[in-house]
């Protein structure tokens, strides 16, 4: 059926790519890419060859209504580079339009490196916030910090290589010294997830920048952090009551 369809590609391993969303890349009359060279690798991989457009921050105004107008009769896939579209990527306002515009809108679920992160972390999944790219300056990355440090949430965010100690060294400021993993290539063959406490981790890797793809996971405020006076207070007046 003609309309937008949302399409996830791997991240890294391109096993990952799901044989629903190979069939409508297949049966897509157009693709909008973000980088057309990325994505006609994977094209490449399963095969085929497609018309790409390419839809990314400095051009969406401009392409966008042209691609709206297409999904009236055609086909049209969305992808990024890697992972899910919409996610610290292009494509909510395409979303947004072609609903506005009464067409067809489906998505094709698959890898997105902050779900994969939190899967591998180790540390709470009940709740959890997706931070995206936290700013890279320090003054807006630390005010960036202290409005989410009493959030009760496990945190994840993306962060380069280069930038990765002095993001943790910020996280360890604004929200305590806190448990951490450090997830890094994902699906890929150097694939790996370093844990411990922000502190630790910030040391470790101001040693050595990795290299790599990279993200965050921050354990919520709580378990790990030294027990409040108030905490304190109640277990001595209840350690009390028992000795009386
Ligand atoms: N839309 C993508 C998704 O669903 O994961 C994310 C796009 S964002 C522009 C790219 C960032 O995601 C990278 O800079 C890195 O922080 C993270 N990332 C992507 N692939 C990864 C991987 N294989 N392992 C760890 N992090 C990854």
């Amino acid at each position: 059926l003609p309309g937008l369809y949302i399409v996830a590609t791997p991240i890294g391993n391109l096993g990952d790519l799901s044989p629903r969303a190979a069939a409508v890349l297949s049966a897509a009359d157009v693709i909008a890419v973000e980088d057309s060279r990325v994505t006609a690798g994977l094209l490449r991989h399963i095969g085929i060859k497609k018309p790409m457009t390419p839809y990314h921050d400095h051009n969406a105004e401009g392409v966008r209504p042209g691609l709206i107008a297409r999904m009236a009769t055609q086909i049209v896939a969305l992808v990024s580079d890697a992972g899910t579209p919409l996610i610290s990527d292009p494509g909510y306002k395409l979303v947004r339009d072609a609903r506005a515009a009464g067409h067809l809108v489906a998505t094709i679920p698959g890898p997105c490196a902050a779900v994969a992160a939190l899967t591998l972390a180790g540390l709470p999944t009940d709740r959890f916030l997706f931070l995206g790219f936290l700013p890279p300056k320090e003054k807006a990355r630390a005010d960036a910090i202290a409005e989410i440090a009493g959030v009760r949430a496990t945190l994840v965010m993306y962060e380069s290589g280069p930038r990765l100690a002095a993001c943790l060294s910020a996280l360890a400021e604004g929200l305590g010294d806190r448990d951490a993993a450090v997830t890094r290539e994902i699906s890929k063959r150097f694939e790996e997830a370093v844990t411990g406490t922000l502190s630790m981790l910030a040391a470790r890797y101001a040693e050595s920048p990795p290299k790599g793809e990279i993200a965050i996971v921050v354990a919520p405020p709580g378990a790990a952090e030294p027990a409040s006076a108030d905490d304190a207070d109640a277990a001595l007046a209840d350690a009390m009551t028992r000795l009386t």
